[in-house]
């Protein structure tokens, strides 16, 4: 499996770092010829804004729509989570995302009391110790469709899953702990891609 990171903006590095920890093949993407080289995809914690606006500069924008609504596993974290919503509140007039994930979240949610903190969270099928989430001006989600399983909370919900995609408001690669990026190969990349393949 070969695993791209969106590295238009934003903390795509650290992702990169967690997926080789995670004994992965992982690249950088920024254009098309790269996207379509990648099974699955991370869209890193950033600015919504800024990453949308690049991927249209950088003719991604609808390539990245296709290849998301086909069906390529996909995880966003914080901004990336932004980026993955069908619906945004308080979002900057005109601003798209990709979609995707059938959520509405609000922007800058947590942001509008303390810009960041940390808190240790339960998440679903992920085992003892809770997972130390890294909260930056981050987005919750607000409601979530029929199809959508909310894996954390935090006052609202935190981490959200949709057949393959998943969506965190905090962000698992600043604190060294890969078991997210572990449960996004494992339980979610890899037997998506497995099914598509018998297909
Ligand atoms: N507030 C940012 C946005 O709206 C997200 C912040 C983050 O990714 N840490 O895009």
């Amino acid at each position: 499996m070969r695993v791209g990171v969106l590295a238009l903006q934003g903390d795509f590095r650290e992702h990169l770092l967690a997926l080789e920890e995670c004994g992965v093949s992982a690249i950088t993407v920024r254009r098309p010829s790269e996207l379509e080289t990648v099974d699955a995809l991370i869209l890193p914690g950033g600015e919504s804004t800024a990453i949308a606006n690049l991927a249209r500069s950088f003719d991604l924008f609808e390539p990245l729509k296709v290849r998301i609504k086909a069906g390529m596993p996909t995880y966003g974290s914080c901004a990336g989570m932004i980026l993955l919503a069908d619906r945004v509140l308080d979002a900057v007039v005109g601003q798209e995302t990709f979609g995707g994930l059938d959520i509405t979240v609000r922007r800058n949610a947590f942001g509008r009391q303390v810009d960041s903190f940390e808190t240790d969270l339960e998440f679903a099928g992920i085992t003892h110790p809770p997972v130390r989430a890294v909260f930056i001006r981050a987005p919750w989600v607000e409601s979530v469709g029929n199809d959508v399983e909310v894996l954390a909370k935090f006052e609202h919900a935190v981490a959200v899953r949709q057949g393959a995609l998943l969506a965190t408001s905090f962000h698992p690669e600043l604190t060294g702990d890969n078991r997210i990026h572990r449960f996004f190969i494992e339980s979610i990349a890899r037997p998506a891609l497995e099914k598509a393949a018998v297909k």
